[in-house]
């Protein structure tokens, strides 16, 4: 090796090396992006829309919309979905599908949202509690129908009579005497 390339050799690796120490020195004071999970669990800021679990939405009173038709149970592509129902008599002499058990295998869920998508009454929801972690795997499958069902309710008192037309009040005139 020439004098010359010995400094061209060494220039080189003097300027590979700035430009390694610039990256590094760059990341040194760039702001911090790595999770201090668990610690920060108070702030951690999971996406509304992370498919974490399947969830029956309840309003405000308890209430749920599934009418037990099961077309989450005939759509889901591995049999995650299991809905029990029964038959129940209606105030009117009716009977009525209710749910009585929607079960819900998280271990075999695939997240697809095909239930969510094809529930013709929305239903349902994927919840973003990502905290699922269990230590026995019977303890995935869950009730999604937590509350108890409630029963139908009494049906709306009949409307009163309506009044007679006028014409059938009016006092009949007598008939004239006959001839
Ligand atoms: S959750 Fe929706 S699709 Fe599933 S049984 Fe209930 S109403 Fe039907
Ligand atoms: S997300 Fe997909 S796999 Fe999971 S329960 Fe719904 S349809 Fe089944």
């Amino acid at each position: 090796m020439s004098i010359q390339e010995y400094f061209v050799s060494l220039f080189k690796g003097i300027h590979s090396l700035i430009k390694g120490m610039a990256v590094t020195g760059k990341e040194l004071v760039s702001p911090k992006v790595t999770e201090q999970y668990p610690e920060n669990r108070a702030t951690l800021k999971i996406p509304e829309r992370f498919r974490a679990t399947l969830t029956l939405i309840y309003d405000e009173n308890g209430n749920h919309k599934c009418i037990a038709c099961k077309t989450c149970e005939r759509n889901c592509p591995n049999g995650t979905i299991h809905i029990d129902t029964r038959m129940v008599d209606l105030p009117n002499g009716k009977k009525k599908v209710k749910l009585d058990k929607y079960i819900y295998d998280l271990g075999s869920c695939t997240f697809c949202d095909l239930c969510v998508t094809t529930c013709p009454t929305h239903a349902l929801e994927f919840s973003n509690d990502f905290e699922q972690a269990v230590f026995r795997r019977e303890a995935l499958v869950k009730q999604l129908n937590y509350l108890p069902e409630k029963d139908e309710p009494a049906p709306a008192p009949a409307p009163a009579p309506a009044d007679k037309p006028e014409e059938a009040t009016k006092p009949v005139a007598p008939e004239p005497p006959k001839e």
